[in-house]
């Protein structure tokens, strides 16, 4: 389905600049491709992903056509941080009618699916709970799950924002602060330096009773000083428990966060999958 919306991508562009617009409803005066009929899929929500403007395309404030106009995209790649249902219109390439509106993840608006080549990422995990953003909107992934410079073994399921030192770091659900090191020089460092980063631990209970505890790592050092959390302490979700920094094996500044299983003597154990609302 994407090698056909580059396929007519540069019939769609002359037929908007000859018009001299950038109003998507023009779009649908494009006769539809012959296509194959294609398999129900299934669209993550709340999971970041780029799309592709191959024209000027409209950001509106709300997922209609009737919403205001509130933003124009050039030509370009941008990221989205989710989609939702909305105003059903037809594709610009196949004319199939198609009712997802993507989220830029910068907040301004919503762009029709039909207009902006692209799609979610699709095999959502099953059961996967879903955490709040422990930068409120701050930083971007620099390294997802499964990520080669480190995110494999125990830590296969991490996700890395790169943010500047003393950015601040939320709970991400409520629980019960479990471990503290916040020791470390903000020096950065390869894989010699794995064991001084400081970070925070917070322990969460299951509705099965099970516990898992989420992780934040890399932290500034000094941090426990700056906010004045304690082992023991109860969060919140939302919560600010620290300062993002640059301890441990950091090649630059960045907050890794983890869920994970601890190990029997209480260590970080193995990283379990888990959504970011709105970021991953
Ligand atoms: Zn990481």
């Amino acid at each position: 389905m994407k090698i056909k919306k580059r396929f007519t991508s540069a019939i769609a562009a002359v037929f908007l600049v000859s018009l001299g617009s950038v109003s998507i409803n023009a779009i649908s005066a494009f006769s539809p491709l012959p296509q194959t009929a294609q398999a129900q899929t299934t669209y993550c929500k709340n999971r970041s992903f780029t799309a592709k403007a191959l024209f000027k395309v409209n950001v509106r404030a709300d997922r209609s056509t009737s919403s205001p106009i509130v933003a124009v995209l050039n030509p370009g790649t941008y990221q989205f941080s989710t989609w939702e249902e909305g105003q059903s219109i037809p594709d610009s390439w196949t004319g199939q009618p198609d009712n997802k509106w993507y989220k830029l993840a910068d907040g301004r608006g919503w762009v029709a699916s039909a207009v902006i080549a692209g799609y979610p990422p699709q095999g959502c995990p099953i059961n996967v709970s879903v955490y709040q953003d422990p930068l409120k909107g701050k930083g971007t992934i620099t390294q997802r799950p499964g990520g080669a410079t480190s995110h494999t073994g125990r830590a296969q399921y991490a996700i890395d924002f790169g943010t500047p030192i003393g950015t601040p770091v939320y709970a991400m659900r409520a629980g019960t602060v479990v471990k503290l090191e916040d020791r470390f020089a903000d020096t950065g460092g390869g894989e010699a330096n794995k064991d001084k980063a400081n970070f925070i631990a917070i322990e969460h209970v299951e509705s099965n009773g099970s516990r898992v505890r989420s992780g934040y790592v890399h932290l500034q050092r000094g941090f426990i000083s700056k906010t004045g959390i304690k082992i023991g302490q109860q969060v919140q979700a939302g919560q600010l428990i620290g300062y993002s920094g640059n301890s441990g094996w950091s090649t630059n500044p960045h907050l890794h966060v983890e869920v994970h299983i601890p190990n029997a003597n209480g260590t970080f154990g193995q990283t379990i999958p888990f959504s970011i609302q709105g970021r991953y």
